[in-house]
């Protein structure tokens, strides 16, 4: 059974931090900005940043509710 006929090996190249590997895709070359190396998700650099100002603007408009 071979459901995607097109697919093979291209590379992929990060612009962010120019690591480069291999995915099946049907596409022929495949560019991103941010790869499982760089990507905040994974390294974790601004994982607090991100996910702090959503809580903290939660939490200031609990605070003027219970005012
Ligand atoms: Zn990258």
């Amino acid at each position: 059974m071979n459901q995607h006929p097109n697919m093979h090996l291209v590379d992929v190249s990060c612009s962010a931090c120019g690591a480069s590997f291999r995915v099946r895709s049907t596409a022929e070359a495949i560019s991103i900005d941010v790869c499982s190396n760089c990507h905040p998700l994974y390294t974790g650099r601004e994982r607090t940043v991100a996910s702090g100002g959503r809580v903290e603007r939660f939490n200031r408009r609990s605070a003027l509710a219970t005012v």
